[in-house]
């Protein structure tokens, strides 16, 4: 495997993973982004701790530490009184993983890891290559690109998001449903907000059919707002539009006037509404010499903030094939039996929990969100850097 090329197709978080842990191995790597550039996208993310062990398996423990905020205790808060429901315990990960749970900025993670690529191989990363197609043969395989390039290389991998050309290429056409669930995503500059509001400053504030969650980022300096809300469809051009603060601010226009505070401080420009969708599990995601990695294998709704976490993982995991294999077609097999199973499970706990964090009845909905946290926290003790491969 030492000598093998591979083409990653994505610079996200799976690609740029992926491309770490296969060049810290020794392996040939190019990948290929769409973008004209790296740029400044996103918002909140939640590294868990078996995200914070992949992170660490990359050799980026110090980048996480400095990027990372650190939740300090929380509360679940009634949406018209505002009342505090439920006070949240301090972060125990830590004592019980070796690593803290963190929130950092996605921006600020895409950077450390393309930076960490690029320290590695500057020439490692090509923008403005959108992939159209790949083609296989048993010597090869090409990727071709909107540009018109085509490159060849031993092997690829498929990290081009929750729309992967890749997977159709690969697969055949297959579309995303529809959870039912919107998303507005918004950053306030925590630093001009009445000190009340960030006591705590990470609340979750619970309404019926709706949750209102909102975190410290960036050593307090930035509110992350992520705001879900039910949809009984997705019609808009694209699956993540810029949307006016006053679509949000209806939406949530029951809610306690501190949370309508908050809201109204997001940026003009600066309120985003997804609309999300997932994909049923694939019976397999390898096809000859390519595989799938992150959302393009296995795109899950956001319930337990497991996306990124999961496209961490698998990056870890598929470098630690590579270096263990004794061929391609080894290494895919050891990458999807050691990740397949651990992602369904996470996309079924996702699932399961949607419809019961959505209740009409807040008391409900803390009974579930007391139990989703629990059941998640089954997925923390896994260390993608030492799992059998
Ligand atoms: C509201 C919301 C909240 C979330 N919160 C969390 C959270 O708290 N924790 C968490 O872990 N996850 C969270 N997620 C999920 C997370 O953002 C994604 O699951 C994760 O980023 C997946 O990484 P990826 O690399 O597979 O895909 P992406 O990060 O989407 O990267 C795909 C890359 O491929 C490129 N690309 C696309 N098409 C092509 C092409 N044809 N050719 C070349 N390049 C291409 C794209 O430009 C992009 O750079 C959340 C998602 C939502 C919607």
């Amino acid at each position: 495997m030492r000598d093998t090329t591979v083409t990653v197709i994505g610079a996200g978080i799976a690609g740029l993973a992926a491309a770490l842990a296969l060049l810290r191995g020794g392996q040939g790597v190019r990948v290929f982004e769409s973008a004209r550039e790296l740029g400044e996208v996103g918002a909140g993310l939640s590294i868990t701790p078996n995200a914070g062990q992949a992170l660490v398996a990359l050799g980026l423990r110090a980048e996480l530490d400095a990027m990372g905020s650190r939740p300090p205790l929380g509360v679940m808060r009634h949406y018209a009184s505002g009342k505090v429901l439920v006070r949240l315990e301090q972060d125990q990960s830590v004592a019980q993983y070796g690593v803290p749970l963190y929130h950092v900025h996605r921006a600020d993670l895409h950077r450390a890891l393309a930076d960490a690529v690029r320290t590695i191989d500057p020439a490692a990363i090509e923008l403005n290559h959108e992939l159209v197609a790949i083609e296989q043969d048993s010597r090869a395989v090409q990727a071709q690109f909107h540009n018109g390039r085509s490159i060849s290389s031993d092997w690829l991998l498929g990290a081009d998001g929750i729309r992967s050309v890749a997977r159709r290429a690969l697969f055949g056409p297959d579309e995303p449903t529809f959870t039912g669930y919107v998303a507005f995503r918004g950053l306030v500059d925590a630093t001009e907000l009445p000190a009340e509001y960030l006591d705590p400053p990470l609340a979750m504030t619970i309404g019926p059919g709706r949750l209102l969650m909102r975190y410290p980022l960036r050593r307090g300096q930035l509110l992350n707002i992520v705001a879900i809300a039910r949809r009984a469809a997705w019609t808009e051009e694209g699956w993540s539009v810029a949307t006016p603060v006053s679509e949000l601010a209806a939406e949530f226009a029951d809610f306690d006037p501190q949370s309508r505070a908050i809201l109204s401080r997001i940026p003009a420009d600066g309120c985003f509404k997804w609309g999300l969708f997932d994909r049923d599990p694939m019976p397999t995601w390898t096809c000859g010499r390519a595989t799938l990695a992150g959302d393009a294998a296995h795109a899950m709704p956001p319930f337990t903030g497991q996306g990124a976490v999961m496209a961490l993982e698998d990056g870890v995991v598929l470098g630690r094939a590579a270096s263990a294999a004794q061929d391609i077609a080894d290494c895919l097999r050891r990458y999807e039996q050691a990740r397949h199973a651990r992602t369904v499970r996470a996309l079924e706990m996702s699932r399961a929990r949607a419809h019961l964090y959505f209740d009409d009845d807040p008391g409900e909905q803390v009974r579930a969100l007391g139990a989703g946290m629990r059941e998640l926290r089954s997925l923390y003790d896994y260390d993608a850097g030492r799992v059998p491969v």
